[in-house]
């Protein structure tokens, strides 16, 4: 029996499709430089206009403008309709994470997702991240933790505080999957297993391991 009582996915690169790989994609179509556009999210920060659509303190369409003023001033040009676009066409779920939550929930475990998300004033074809396509996704998991709407985003400790909380469960008893390396981080420190999923069939492995459940075959 594994200690562990619940498991935390990440969506985007995790339960869906890598929002990363359209973000290079869009890089090489418009002749930028790769991985410009993570630099200038992080070096925007906290207060830059990607941080800020993700706390839910600007909509997809708030968010253009300053967006792609903080291109410029650290020398790119970026068109954000665009770039959300090839993103939200990218963001399809991957049946075998499916497939591994509904083994892990029949296992008898809690499962959530927490997510650093974004809300669109409009929702249409160019947008998954639709109401419709939100509640189907979250009918997979007993908690759903979005950061638009809880105005808190990965890495910051309080997220990770708040999913353990509405799971009922310590975070020594909790696992962690996400894409990004320094969104693991946080979650590491409170005690939390972490497993950075680049391969999705090895990430399984590894979480199956944990668990001592089979999620691959
Ligand atoms: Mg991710």
């Amino acid at each position: 029996m594994s200690a562990i009582a619940a498991v935390v996915f990440d969506i985007g690169g995790v339960v869906q499709d890598s929002p990363l790989h359209a973000i290079a994609r869009y890089e090489r179509e418009r002749g930028l430089e790769a991985n410009a556009i993570n630099r200038v999210v992080v070096a925007a920060g906290e207060q830059g206009a990607w941080a800020r659509l993700e706390r839910g303190e600007l909509t997809v369409q708030t968010f253009y403008a300053p967006f792609e003023d903080d291109c410029r001033a650290r020398g790119i040009t970026v068109d954000g309709r665009h770039l959300m676009a090839k993103i939200a066409e990218a963001s399809a779920p991957r049946p075998r994470m499916l497939e591994a939550i509904r083994r892990i929930r029949t296992g008898g475990l809690r499962v959530a997702a927490l997510t650093n998300n974004w809300v669109t004033e409009a929702p249409g074809p160019a947008s998954p991240r639709d109401a419709a396509a939100q509640s189907r996704l979250a009918a997979h998991f007993d908690v759903f933790v979005e950061s638009a709407v809880v105005g808190l985003r990965k890495p910051d400790p309080r997220i990770y505080a708040l999913v353990c909380e509405k799971l009922g469960v310590e975070p020594p008893r909790v696992a962690f999957l996400d894409d990004i390396g320094r969104n693991l981080k946080p979650a590491r420190e409170l005690g939390m297993a972490t497993i950075k999923v680049e391969d999705p069939d090895q990430a399984l492995r590894e979480l199956g391991a944990l668990l001592g459940l089979d999620l691959v075959s």
